[in-house]
């Protein structure tokens, strides 16, 4: 699918190749990918990420220790809690839900796939092009 914004691609290669898509991101570089997408997405808000033990998640059963990574935003602010190592593709998704509040899960999910597609070239060929 063409979105007729080729800067916008071309700059969503650049992040996906310093990032990946599912490679486990250190908490420093989380923040970076973060403020990067949110700014291609067109996040307005100020972003913050909090690591949270998996002993504070529980299940619809109440069990503790699954793992969990979601967003609490507001107009002005919104916050990633994640108890495990956030991925680019966990970050697109969330900032999709800051950026759009009315999307549905399913449409999050899709534009957040669509994103991370780039042009369609491997995750080894963006990075050996960008070099
Ligand atoms: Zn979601």
């Amino acid at each position: 699918m063409r979105d007729g914004d080729s800067g916008g691609e071309r700059r969503r290669s650049g992040l996906i190749a310093r990032w990946g898509r599912w490679r486990p991101l250190r908490d420093a570089e989380a923040r970076e990918a973060a403020a990067a997408w949110g700014a291609v997405l067109g996040v307005a808000q100020q972003v913050r990420l909090e690591r949270i033990s998996r002993f504070q998640v529980t299940d619809h059963h109440g069990r503790r220790g699954c793992s969990l990574v979601g967003v609490v935003h507001d107009a002005h602010a919104a916050c990633i809690y994640h108890s495990r190592a956030l991925t680019a593709e966990d970050l697109v998704h969330e900032l999709l839900h800051v950026a759009h509040p009315e999307w549905s899960e399913e449409a999050v999910v899709l534009e957040t796939r669509r994103l991370l597609a780039g042009d369609g070239r491997s995750e080894a060929e963006a990075i050996s092009a960008s070099a």
